[in-house]
């Protein structure tokens, strides 16, 4: 398999922590951690990963400079709950979408979406007041991804706990549940892996298929 180097977006959140972690213990794979504080980098570096200091905030160029030289991007970023709706728009989806252009001005071609569970049309229609400008800014910025040429994978997990992983899902178009962060990293390492996820979006959640498994027939 070719030597892949990858930005993880978000490398300082739960699900960024397992990632950057299970990258460097590949053979054949590198992260590279995008914080927004570099009080945030001594993780990293223990790890043996690069980091690279940049805010969603800032502009494309910026995190474009900092997908200089690698293979893939995982977005993994988040407002979180506890910031108002101007950072859902402003992380959620202006940061998805800058980071997709950015890897397009950086030459990236592999891109992994994190999304949220269920993005469509409709989930937006149903969602409580509260929870629709995230779906609201989950779909566009999935439809952004879609419509661009990058090699792109959506992953739509459940809601995500702090349980130890199980290894094992279910992927595809499943009900809704729950599915630890340790679990979602290790289905973004699979993906980077296995070719046959680029140009699918898939939902996950907790199950009883080996995630390589899941992974390898979606
Ligand atoms: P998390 O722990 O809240 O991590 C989010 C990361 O985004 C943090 O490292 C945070 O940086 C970073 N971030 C926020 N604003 C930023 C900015 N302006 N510039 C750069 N980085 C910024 O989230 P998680 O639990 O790992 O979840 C990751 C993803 O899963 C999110 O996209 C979330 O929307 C999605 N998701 C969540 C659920 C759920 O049940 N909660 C379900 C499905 C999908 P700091 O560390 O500096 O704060």
């Amino acid at each position: 398999m070719v030597f892949l180097n990858v930005l993880v977006v978000g490398a300082n959140g739960q699900i960024g922590k397992h990632l950057v972690s299970l990258i460097q213990s590949q053979d054949n794979m590198r992260a590279r951690a995008m914080i927004r504080k570099s009080e945030q980098a001594d993780y990293f570096e223990r790890l043996g990963a690069e980091t690279v200091v940049v805010d969603l905030e800032q502009d494309i160029d910026a995190i474009a400079n900092a997908a200089e030289g690698i293979d893939a991007i995982v977005f993994t970023a988040g407002s979180g709950a506890h910031t108002g709706k101007d950072k859902t728009i402003l992380i959620d989806l202006d940061g998805a979408v800058k980071t997709i252009e950015a890897a397009k001005k950086a030459g990236v071609k592999r891109f992994i979406m994190v999304s949220s569970f269920d993005t469509s049309r409709k989930a937006i229609q149903t969602a409580p007041s509260s929870f629709a400008p995230y779906v609201v800014a989950k779909h566009y910025a999935d439809e952004w991804l879609r419509q661009t040429d990058l090699d792109y994978t959506i992953v739509h997990p459940g809601i995500l706990t702090n349980d130890s992983g199980t290894g094992k899902i279910t992927a595809g178009k499943v009900e809704p549940s729950e599915i630890p962060r340790e679990d979602v990293a290790q289905v973004i390492l699979a993906s980077l892996r296995h070719d046959r996820t680029i140009g699918k979006a898939f939902q996950i959640v907790s199950g009883s298929t080996p995630i390589e498994a899941a992974i390898t027939s979606i």
